[in-house]
């Protein structure tokens, strides 16, 4: 130890070659190459440097300083805001042979000191602490007699008042260079506006520090937009045809998260609601059921966030439109951080953002409200685009790029029009047969020839229209009604629980021939719902019992499943299905810890399905 303390204080620490720091990677993670970024990073934190690390949600931060603690002298510490992730990063490590610990408020003072001395004594080289630790002076004098190698701030962002995750026990880092002027502090988070970042670097006075930014683009998710016009069955729809994948649906009420959570238990699917009115002990459990896969699905308001590591959530679905494209980002960032293909699907619909905008205005603070209008409009643009999607988000974050993506609903099935006068006309007679007397989904009902107890009741099965439009779906009118009522064709009645009726522009349609351009309804095709991925082809029922025996290892050892093997990993097992522990190895994510822990059962098991 003191020949560790003697190198740090000469500064002139070890040089690594990329062959060793490969070696390593695989070792311990089971990775066979760095990410953007991650190398030259930990090549500057080897060599002494301070560094701010910007990567998107999934990047693959925690390797930037996990990595450069097994192979440092001394100790390295973690700052983290989240007290419930640190059991899950210590299990995560524990399994990939890298001893770490953690320490916070639910241990008593006995438990701390052993910790203490395991670090002493070089037992332990990575310690999770959070920040109001930090503000502790005998913690500190604690850690002063120890060799410490780096510290790692993660969650940066939170030092900033402007920020949405303001913790002030973050101000006080700005101490750690006081205290430990020679120990380097990388800074990591996936905030990426700039007012955040320069905070961050002049709160932690980080001395010419190495920056690293990366894209925050997140390419393996697919952003996919469509009209909410029966919003609790489309829902349901999707969710079924995602079988029993893990994902999250916001909302912007307390409210209607238990409304949907109940409609969707009712209908069968494993879900649970989350929002700042449930007790803690409440949303604790539901957070950590759906990290373990017991819970499928979360309904959630923003309440549930900072602080979700569960890797394979599948989907986030927005079923109301956050205030601003921020948010928006970040909740849809949730998915696929294990890399493999996630969806961010947002059903919108026009009363929900009429409804919102009226909301902001009743606010008392003028400047707000303002500030507040033009946020949500960037939101609106977001939705109303007509170019593709992945560039408009990019370049609200000053990420510009030419290049379409090929990934979001409008890359994959561009807006066209077409002459829908044949179908204006039979929505138009169709409301001027049932007398105006219905509302959207009722003339919708009346056109397809559904005799919902309404039709019936009103003899709307009788009209000559009736059943006229059978051949669409029902999303395939609701747009076509929709543009209608934009263009003024047709009006909504307030007075009449939004009945259609007909407009003075109405006749010219209902007994012209000029062509009426309308935008394709886009839903009809609706096969951007399903996956048309890049991904490689594995076989699925292989796949199935791979994480059955995941969940099983990962129930009896109390972790998360992610934690013995992610779905990438999973996938790829049962895309090479490897038979022999050096098969196994060449597998993304097993190092030799997990091999020595795991390998034998999935090979067994591998081995089972092929014979
Ligand atoms: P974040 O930047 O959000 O903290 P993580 O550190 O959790 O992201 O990393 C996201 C996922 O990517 C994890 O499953 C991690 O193991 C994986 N990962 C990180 N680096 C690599 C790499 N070089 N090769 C393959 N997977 C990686
Ligand atoms: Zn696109």
């Amino acid at each position: 130890m003191c020949l560790h303390l003697s190198i740090l204080l000469n500064n002139s620490l070890p040089v690594f070659s990329s062959e060793q720091l490969l070696d390593s990677l695989k070792h311990y993670f089971g990775y066979s190459s760095f990410r953007v970024g991650q190398e030259a990073v930990i090549q500057g934190v080897l060599q002494g440097r301070d560094s701010l690390v910007l990567m998107p949600t999934g990047g693959g931060k925690s390797l930037c300083y996990q990595l450069p603690a097994t192979l440092l002298p001394g100790i390295t510490i973690v700052v983290s805001p989240l007290i419930a992730l640190m059991k899950d990063q210590v299990d995560g490590l524990t399994r990939q042979g890298i001893s770490a610990a953690f320490v916070n408020s639910s241990q008593d003072a006995n438990e701390v000191e052993k910790i203490f001395r395991g670090l002493a004594n070089g037992e332990i080289k990575l310690l999770y602490v959070a920040p109001e630790r930090l503000k502790s002076h005998y913690f500190l004098e604690g850690l002063a007699d120890l060799p410490i190698s780096l510290f790692a701030i993660d969650e940066a962002h939170c030092i900033s008042q402007w920020g949405h995750d303001f913790r002030p026990a973050y101000t006080q880092l700005n101490r750690l260079k006081l205290h430990f002027p020679h120990v380097p502090v990388m800074a990591l988070t996936a905030t990426a506006d700039v007012t955040t970042r320069k905070d961050i670097l002049s709160q932690l006075q980080l001395g010419d520090p190495l920056i690293h930014l990366d894209s925050f683009d997140r390419p393996n998710i697919r952003y996919t937009l469509a009209e909410k016009y029966n919003g609790e069955q489309q829902l349901l729809g999707y969710i079924r045809k995602r079988g029993d994948e893990s994902g999250i649906v916001y909302c912007n009420s307390r409210w209607q998260v238990e409304k949907l959570a109940k409609k969707l238990a009712q209908a069968g699917i494993n879900c649970a609601p989350y929002h700042a009115g449930l007790e803690v002990e409440i949303r604790n459990a539901v957070q950590d059921g759906f990290t373990r896969d017991n819970i499928q699905l979360v309904i959630a308001t923003v309440a549930f966030g900072l602080g979700i590591n569960k890797s394979n959530i599948r989907y986030v679905i927005h079923f109301e439109p956050p205030r601003t494209l921020e948010s928006y980002y970040q909740e849809i960032g949730r998915a696929g951080r294990d890399g493999l293909p996630a969806e961010a699907l947002f059903l919108y619909d026009d009363k929900d953002v009429e409804r919102i905008k009226k909301r902001i205005s009743d606010g008392e603070n003028e400047q707000r409200v303002h500030v507040e209008l033009q946020r949500f409009q960037a939101m609106t643009g977001f939705v109303d685009a007509q170019t593709c999607r992945r560039q408009v988000v990019l370049n609200y974050f000053a990420e510009y790029t030419e290049q379409a993506c090929g990934n979001c609903d409008i890359c994959l099935d561009p807006p066209s029009q077409f002459n829908a006068l044949e179908e204006a006309q039979k929505v138009l007679s169709c409301v001027y047969r049932i007398q105006q007397q219905g509302d959207i989904q009722h003339v919708i009902e009346v056109l397809r020839g559904e005799s919902s107890a309404k039709v019936k009741k009103l003899a709307h099965d009788k009209v000559s229209t009736f059943g006229l439009g059978r051949d669409k779906t029902p999303g395939y009118w609701f747009a076509i009604v929709r543009q209608l009522i934009h263009l003024g064709f047709l009006q909504q009645d307030i007075a009449r629980h939004s009945a259609l009726c007909l407009t003075q522009a109405s006749r010219s349609v209902l007994t012209g021939s000029d062509p009426l351009m309308l935008a394709s309804p886009r839903l009809q095709k609706a096969s951007y719902w399903q996956r048309k991925d890049k991904e490689q082809p594995y076989d699925r029922a292989l796949f199935a019992k791979l994480r059955a025996l995941r969940k099983e290892i990962a129930d009896v050892e109390d972790i998360a499943p992610f934690i013995v093997f992610n779905d990438a990993t999973l996938s790829e097992l049962a895309r090479k299905q490897p038979v022999s522990s050096n098969e196994m190895l060449m597998v993304s994510g097993i190092g030799d810890t997990k091999l020595a822990r795991y390998g034998g059962p999935f090979l067994e098991l591998i081995q089972q399905h092929k014979a």
